[in-house]
């Protein structure tokens, strides 16, 4: 690959159009609009590339979801091939295409038991808001119609539209715009690190569940629909619960007969070393939202798993639901997930995350606790996150102010690394083809800016 070609790329004139017209996610536009964004424009493998020419290792896989790396060229070959012969038809009104179907059936091979059936959406939030729109029904149908309370957690993370905020915890999200909507409720999360400390986590992990259980009665059992989690939140800062939460959230809602929905959005298709979160943590999803990892991220496309408790009712009760996307199965997505699939079962990834990638980077990752600038340093298979505190003997935070973990994240993108902040949270989740060779590299870059961070806090 010969990276000079991007030389000749005018990264002025691109981010004067862009600073001037395109409005970006999650964005201060005036300050971009000054400063100009970083131009990406070419990846490999774990890799992607500037219009600079900057090599960067991408310790994010983007937002979380280039698993089998970028540059696949059998992806690119699936969606071509695709968009050649049919690059377009929708599933309403009694028809189909063959990616659709084919991969509603492999979806069904590569999750847990319960799951027999599966809704399209064209992205996480959709396949969200999806969740929503079939848990009332599921209740209505069923002649309960007064349960319509979703609860979820604080600082959860379930997308950006109106009902994928609510259901997230984001306070800054629910600031603008009158967020949640009514009937979503949110408990505290199982952050052991900052809630817990003085525990035993495993005892930490029952208190946690417990406070859905506390959020249960004081709602009303009869009026609470569902629970909503992330296995490990991923965009509040991933956070890994003690192992005994999931199976106390898993007792408590059979206990309330509530359904139980998993947003896998981030942990499936083998991101923390079994194919879903629940897997990984014993629980039984009613539910499970996926996107992502569905494609690698080479095409939006998202949806719902549809366990048998719900799939049931809608089929036998339900007669038409009165929901669906233009893009819900949408052929040239669908076939890139057929392949992306076939590449994560052929390369064994979720085995190799599993077995081997996970365990050293857990080993790697970990050692990084002896830092004077870290306080915890933890890993789930390919997720981790370490905390930067301003006292490593009694774990006093800095002074949120000073923006430490943006300072950290500025030294990490201009030392060839891309690792989040999440305010003084650093986090990863690097591509699942990634090898020991490329964690020890990461590793020591996420060292070297450790160390320049802590040189410039003197
Ligand atoms: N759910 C989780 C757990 C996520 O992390 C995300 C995105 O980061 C979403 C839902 C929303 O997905 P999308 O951005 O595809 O709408």
């Amino acid at each position: 690959m010969n990276m000079n070609d991007n030389t000749r790329i005018d990264t002025q004139a691109i981010q004067a159009i862009d600073g001037a017209h395109y409005l970006h996610p999650f964005t201060d536009n005036q300050a971009l609009g000054k400063k100009g964004a970083r131009v990406m424009v070419k990846g490999e493998g774990i890799y992607v590339w500037d219009s600079e020419g900057h090599k960067i290792l991408d310790g994010m896989s983007g937002l979380w979801c280039v698993n089998v790396g970028y540059g696949r060229k059998e992806l690119a070959d699936a969606a071509y091939k695709q968009l050649l012969e049919m690059p377009y038809y929708n599933s309403f009104f009694q028809t189909t295409n063959i990616p659709a179907a084919q991969l509603a059936k492999l979806l069904t091979e590569v999750t847990p038991p319960q799951f027999n059936h599966v809704f399209f959406s064209g992205s996480g939030s959709e396949g969200n808001d999806t969740v929503v729109r079939m848990v009332r029904r599921y209740w209505d149908l069923l002649e309960q119609p007064q349960r319509k309370v979703i609860i979820s957690r604080h600082n959860a993370y379930h997308g950006s539209t109106m009902c994928g905020a609510s259901l997230g915890g984001m306070s800054g999200m629910h600031a603008q715009g009158d967020l949640p909507i009514p009937n979503i409720t949110h408990i505290e999360q199982p952050y052991w690190y900052e809630n817990g400390r003085d525990m035993d986590p495993d005892a930490f992990g029952i208190k946690a569940a417990g406070w859905l259980e506390a959020k249960i009665l004081e709602v009303g059992p009869e009026k609470v629909a569902a629970f909503i989690g992330e296995p490990v939140q991923g965009a509040g800062g991933v956070i890994i619960p003690p192992k005994t939460y999931w199976p106390e959230i898993q007792r408590i809602c059979d206990k309330y007969g509530i359904l139980l929905v998993s947003d896998e959005v981030i942990c499936g298709f083998g991101r923390l070393g079994e194919w879903w979160g629940c897997e990984k943590f014993g629980y039984k999803p009613d539910l499970m939202t996926f996107a992502k990892g569905v494609t690698s991220g080479y095409v939006p496309l998202g949806g719902v798993m549809v366990g048998d408790r719900v799939a049931n009712v809608l089929l036998e009760k339900g007669g038409e639901f009165n929901h669906g996307y233009t893009y819900s199965g949408h052929p040239v997505a669908c076939a890139v997930a057929i392949e992306n699939i076939d590449i994560i079962r052929r390369e064994h990834l979720v085995e190799k995350v599993r077995e081997e990638t996970g365990p050293y980077l857990k080993e790697k990752f970990e050692a990084l606790a002896d830092h004077p600038l870290v306080g915890i340093a933890e890993t789930c298979g390919l997720v981790a996150g370490l905390v930067l505190v301003k006292d490593k003997k009694t774990l006093e935070a800095f002074d949120s102010a000073l923006e430490v973990g943006m300072v950290c994240r500025g030294h990490m993108f201009g030392n060839g690394m891309i690792m989040r902040a999440v305010g003084d949270r650093m986090i990863i989740a690097p591509p699942l083809v990634i090898t020991r060779a490329q964690i020890d590299e990461m590793v020591a870059l996420i060292r070297l800016c450790l160390d320049k961070t802590y040189e410039d806090l003197k």
